[in-house]
Formats: structure tokens, sequence, C-alpha cells
């Protein structure tokens, strides 16, 4: 009896073990990813498969009543275990259009073993149902490889290229399996499920661990072997046939002959060699990751680019050309004064927070990164005696940094930073050649890092003056017209208080010469004395106004706060200005001064306040204009008054100044003594004492106008927010805009 079925059946035997093997080791890894479930299904479909190749290969020896469905059965197996391997390659390479392969794949099987199937019964016609079978399957497996050399060429990924090449070489002994398979029955269609199961190892791996071992490096170093094996073999066979020959030849023994053709050989091996290798190279290139070119490159790249969040980016992309890594940054270091390190971590990849940290002077950290040029690993950080003394704040906030390695970087000695490279995908630890490898990337780090320190250190010492230039524009400008206002002062104090002196000489001189003359009636002096005294009430008004203006200057206002009813304070002040609105003609309306309750505040402060604004309505408005005073709550503590008119309105730039001590808009020499003259201003105190009062209530106050337009009148209004109950301090209320709603709106409402 022949020893074949013997053999046949313990493979076939050990290859559905061997499967099952495979298949209980994912069943009890933990993660059930997509690829581990689909890999299962792939293995458990492989021991179906094979069990069905080794029975039909006893050939009924054994039990014919199996081997002859088995045998039929063969071909749409195949097909099963290529559409279940096109759908977990697609998986595994991320190809999106996966569900669409794995239900065409899927259904296409699934039809055919149930035509299998149903024929097995019912006698024949199973030869089409076979043709088309294989027919599926090589389609399946074409389309397979196209999947596999598109990604390979169209990923620009050292590591996706590895992974596309490490699949490709993976299903050539899957593929070459079950094509055995679907030959005649003979010894290479028993060789099919071995030759599968090879693949099938591979498989496995690269499912298991994720992390894929570098198959060019791998093809090279075969090729570099086989290579190397040729030469020697062709070498040696050179020398011992050419003694051969010669010895017939020459008249010299094949010994001697032996020695001169073997120096020769030895001679010539080595550059022959090296050039077989050069070729090899040539042949294998594009593939694969090389670290001394990634380094080059690296080093080019980076020679000119000056942006530290670039460089950062450059980086860590670098290594990720090497390594799975999803985040990795920049930590930048500034010596502080005290003699720690300030660490500002800069981005490269993946979300890494920008707070900065200060490292203490005695950090061990520290004095690690200062004193060793080794990469120093978060799990040292976390477990390394020594490291353990350091501050709690500073492993916490490398933690936080979810790193793996930190690599210092140089530049003259000097630490400049450190690269941080996060942990790798595959949750492997960096080996010791990576380490290497990225210690020497961060040496190639250092002088580009200086620069674009010192370069990003300029462009923010640079925005910085820009921002100081402009501020001392600012400054300047307003200086500038400050300056002016005072200058201003001198006049406007000359005019105002040398004006209503003047009067009072002229009437005091008069009353002279009537009193020389003896010609000074009753009558006479109650009028002179009376037009004594309005010049002199200005005069006092001004000197109360330069008193209040220099308290507000030096501590505020001294304010007395009693209960105020709003309105009636607001009545006082129109009632003082009542001949000059009927004289000027110009019509004030209130509004909702009644609704708003009792409040506490200075009476006669926030008189003084109301009575400067309205004066200064009517002062700005030409004749015929209006006034409206508005009051509405604004909140639980506040409420806010104001005061539009439809005067010649004040422009933009001025709309603060004006609050400014002496500052009046426009010639100086326009202004009149006037109480309420169309423009005559006073010196330029009255808004300065508003807003001492309103501020000093814990209020606040500001203007809104289109602009300064004595042709069309565009109107102003001063808007004044204060607390039901006045306090000390700046004012708290935050001005949400809807509640800007501007008093010239109770205006209109007034018109419609
Ligand atoms: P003055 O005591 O001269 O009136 P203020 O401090 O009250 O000074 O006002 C300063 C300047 O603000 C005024 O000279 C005037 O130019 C401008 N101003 C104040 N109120 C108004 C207003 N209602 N309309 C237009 N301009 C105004």
């Amino acid at each position: 009896m022949s020893i074949w079925p013997t053999i046949i059946a313990v493979t076939g035997i050990v290859v559905g073990a061997t499967y099952l093997i495979l298949m209980l080791v994912f069943v009890f890894q933990r993660d059930k990813e997509i690829d581990k479930i689909l890999a299962l299904a792939y293995l458990g479909m492989g021991i179906l498969w094979a069990s069905a190749v080794t029975l039909a290969n006893l050939q009924r020896i054994f039990i014919p009543l199996v081997t002859d469905p088995a045998d039929q059965l063969i071909p749409v197996l195949t097909t099963a275990l290529a559409a279940l391997q096109i759908t977990l390659v697609c998986s595994l390479l991320e190809w999106p259009i996966i569900s669409i392969v794995a239900t065409a794949s899927g259904t296409w099987s699934g039809m055919l073993l149930l035509g299998t199937l149903y024929f097995l019964f019912v006698p024949p016609p199973l030869i089409p149902i076979l043709k088309i079978a294989q027919g599926g399957w090589a389609v399946i497996t074409l389309a397979q490889v196209g999947f596999m050399t598109a990604t390979l060429l169209r990923s620009r990924l050292a590591l996706y290229r590895n992974r596309a090449l490490y699949w490709l070489l993976t299903s050539v002994p899957l593929v070459a399996g079950m094509a055995l398979t679907l030959l005649p029955a003979g010894p290479l269609r028993a060789a099919g499920p071995v030759v599968h199961l090879l693949g099938a190892f591979a498989l496995f791996r690269g499912v298991a661990t994720y992390w894929l071992p570098n198959v060019k490096a791998l093809l090279w170093s075969a090729l570099r072997l086989t290579l190397l094996l040729a030469l020697t073999i062709a070498m040696i066979l050179g020398v011992l046939l050419g003694a051969d020959w010669l010895n017939t030849r020459v008249p010299l023994s094949h010994t001697m002959l032996i020695i001169p053709l073997a120096i020769i050989a030895a001679l010539i091996y080595l550059p022959l060699y090296q050039l077989f290798q050069r070729l090899a190279a040539y042949l294998l290139g594009g593939v694969g990751f090389d670290p001394a070119q990634a380094l080059r490159d690296y080093s080019q790249t980076i020679g000119t680019v000056l942006d530290l969040e670039q460089l950062a980016a450059i980086a860590v992309e670098t290594v990720a050309q090497a390594f799975d890594v999803r985040r990795g940054a920049l930590l930048v270091t500034m010596e502080t004064e005290r003699g720690g390190l300030e660490l500002q971590p800069v981005p490269g990849r993946g979300e890494v927070s920008r707070e900065t940290i200060e490292f203490e002077p005695i950090s061990p950290i520290l004095a690690r990164f200062r004193e060793q040029d080794a990469p120093l690993l978060q799990y040292e950080v976390q477990h390394h005696p020594a490291l353990r003394a350091a501050a709690q704040r500073e492993r916490d906030w490398l933690r936080q940094l979810e790193m793996e390695v930190y690599l210092p970087i140089r530049s003259q000695g000097e630490l400049t930073g450190i690269l941080a490279i996060g942990p790798q995908r595959t949750g492997e630890p960096y080996s010791p050649r990576a380490l290497e490898f990225l210690s020497t990337l961060a040496h190639q780090t250092g002088v580009a890092l200086q620069n674009a320190s010192l370069f990003e250190g300029l462009r923010a010492l640079n925005a910085h003056i820009t921002e100081l230039n402009e501020n001392l524009r600012t400054a300047y400008e307003r200086l500038e017209r400050l300056d002016k206002a005072k200058g201003d002062f001198l006049s406007i104090a000359s005019h105002e208080l040398r004006t209503p002196l003047t009067q009072v000489r002229g009437y005091v001189d008069i009353l002279n010469e009537l009193a020389e003359t003896d010609t000074l009636g009753p009558e006479q002096v109650r009028r002179i004395a009376g037009n004594i005294s309005r010049p002199i009430r200005r005069l006092e008004n001004i000197i109360n106004a330069m008193m209040d203006a220099s308290q507000i200057d030096a501590e505020g206002l001294s304010l007395y706060f009693t209960s105020t009813m709003l309105s009636a304070t607001m009545r006082m002040a129109i009632e003082q200005w009542a001949t000059a609105l009927e004289e000027r003609k110009i019509t004030l309306t209130t509004h909702g001064l009644d609704e708003i309750p009792t409040i506490q505040a200075d009476t006669q402060r926030l008189f003084q306040a109301f009575s400067n604004l309205i004066s200064n309505g009517i002062k700005f408005t030409p004749d015929g204009g209006k006034i409206t005073i508005a009051a509405r709550t604004l909140d639980r503590d506040h409420f806010e008054v104001t005061f539009a008119d439809t005067g010649i309105g004040i422009g933009s730039s001025e709309q603060e100044l004006i609050f400014e001590k002496f500052y009046r808009v426009g010639s100086v020499s326009l202004h009149s003594t006037g109480d309420y003259k169309f423009k005559g201003a006073g010196p330029g105190l009255g808004l300065t004492i508003v807003r001492g009062v309103i501020e000093g209530h814990g209020g606040c106050i500001w203007v809104e106008s289109p602009g300064y337009d004595e042709e069309h009148c565009p109107g102003s209004v001063f808007h004044v927010v204060l607390p039901f109950k006045g306090h000390r301090g700046p004012c708290q209320w935050k001005q949400p805009s809807q509640v800007l709603l501007s008093a010239l709106a109770f205006e209109n409402m007034e018109d419609n």
C-alpha cells in the first residue's frame, strides 16, 4: 500500500490543527477588532477548505463516500476563502469600499455554495458550476491584488507602503495555495494547503500584532544573502572549473593553477559584490523607509524653516514616516531668572495643550535633560527612583502631554528644546534603534530650533514695538489735544474770568461817578447792584466749577447719599433753565421719570449734573430744537437716564475727550460767557463735573452722536447709568448691546 494517503491525511490534520490553534489565539484575545473577527472567519473557512482538499486527495482510498463530494466542493470553498480574504485585505488597508466588496463577494460565494450543494444530490450537471466558481475566484483574486498594488503606489507614507507590501507578499502563498487546490488531483494539489499555511502564518502575525516588520529591509537582507551565496558559489566553481580547463592547456600542476585563480577571484569578489548590491538597491528602491535618507531630507527641509510651528510639524511628520505616532510636539525652553527652565509646547501633531510650565532649578528631571543626551522615557519619569523626587506638578505636566519619549535638543551644548514624541499606535515600545534614530533627529534639530526661536523672538519684539509705537502715537495725540486744552485754558480763563470782572469794574466806576456827582438815587442803586450781581454769580459759578474739578482730581467728590426722587430732582434742574428754554424756543420733554423708584443719591450733586447736561443741550442746540430726557429701569440694580438733543452733535474722536478737564470742541474764540447762547460754551469743566458726580455714585456716562455737523444738526445722546443704591466704586453695569437703545428712539416714538 502506498505511503501517500497517510502523508496526505497527516498533513491535512496538522494544517487543520494549526488553523484551529491560530483561531483560538484570536478567540482568547481581549480586543475583538473587525480585522480579528474577519481573520477568525478566514481561518475557520480555511479549516473547511483544507479538510475538503485533504478528503478529496485521499481519492476514495479510505472513505469513497465523502471524497467525491469534497472534490466537488473545493472550488466553491476556495472562492468563499478568497471572498473572505479580499474583505480582510480591504479592512487592513482601510479601503472605504469594504462593505460593497464584502457583500458582493459574500453573496457570490453563498449562491455558489447553495448551487453546488443542490447539484451534489441531483446528478449532474456540475461542470458549469465548477467553472463558474473558478472564474469567480480568479476575479476576486485579481481585484484583491489590484487593491494592494493601488495602495502600494498611492500611499506616500513609508509605513503604509510597507503595510501594502507586506500584505501583497503575504497574499502570494495564500493565493498560490488556493490556486494549487484548483488543479486536478495530484501531489501539487496536495501541497496547496501547506503553501497556504505559510501565508496564513504571515496573515496571523500581521493581524495579531499590528506592527509589521520592515518588509523592504527583510527583502533586502534575503536578496543580499542570495547574492552573496550565488557570488561565492560562482567564484568557487569558477576557480575549480577554470583550473580544470587550464590543466589540459598549461603545463602546470592543478594546485599551482588554483592558487593564482583563487587570488584573482578574491580580488574581484568584493567589487563585484558591491556592484550587485547597488543593482539590487536600484531594483528595490522606492519602497520602505530609509532612516539615513529620511534624516538627510529632514535636515535639508528644516534648513530654511524659521517658524516654530512649522518646524514642530516637520519634525513630528518625519518621525511619523518611520513610526505610527499620532502626537508629538516641540517643547521650546527658556531660562528663567531663578535658574529654572520654562517649557512651552509647540504642537506638531495631535491635540497638545499649549500650557507652559516652569521647572524648578533643582528639578531632577531638568538635571537629566541638561546633563544627559540620552532620550528620557515617560516610563522613567513615572518610575525611575531618581526622577520620582521631582515635584508632582512637573510630573503631572509631563503626563498630561501624553508623550512616550523626550529627546533633548541642543545648540552649542546648550539645551534649546525637547522633542516630545507620543506612543506608537501599535502600543509597542520604541526599540533601541528607533530611539537612536529619534536622538539623531533631535540632534539635527538644534540649529534650526535656535534660529526659529530667535526669529520668533524677533517677531514678538517687532509686534511689541509696533504696539508700543501705536500706543505712543495715541498717547501723543491725546497729550497733544490735552496740551492744547491746557493752553486754551489760559485764554478761556482770562476770557471767562475777565469778562465778568470788567463788567463789575464798569458798574463800580459808574457807581463812583454817580456818588461824586451826588446823583445816586435808590432806584439806580438797585439797578446797578442787580447788574453787578450777575457777573459776580458767573464768577462764583466758574470758581465753584474749578474747585469741584480739582476736588474730583484729588480724591473725588464728597457725596452725601440720601433718599432722592429722580423726577423731583430732574424737575428742579429743568426749572432752572425754564427761561433759557423759552427764549431759545427749545422744547424739552421727559419720559418715564416717575417710574423710577426712590434712589439713594446725593441730591444736590445729581441736580448739578442734570443741570449741566441740560445746559449743554440748550447751548449746543439751535433755536427751535428739541431736548428729550428719558428714564428706564435696566436691571434689578440699575436705571438709565438719557439726554437727547437735536443739536450740532459731537465728532467720534471728541466723544471721550469732552469729559476731560478744560476740553472744548472747536476754536476758543467762538466761546462766549453767555449761559445759554447757541454754542456759548463755558470753561470746559461742566462734563468733567458731571462724570465726577455720576462715577462718584458708582454709575457710568458716555455719549453717542453721529458726528459734528452744524448744518444738519444730527444731535447727541448722553447716557447716564446709575445704581438705585448709589455707592462708591466702579460702575458695575455691563453694557449689553441691545440695551443701547438710543434716546433718539424715544424722540422718534414721540414724533410718530
Ligand atoms: P463747557 O463748560 O464749556 O460747557 P463741558 O465740559 O460742559 O464744557 O463740555 C465740553 C464740550 O463738549 C463743549 O465745549 C462742547 O463742545 C461739547 N458738548 C457738550 N455737550 C454737548 C452737546 N449736547 N452737544 C454738542 N456738544 C456738546
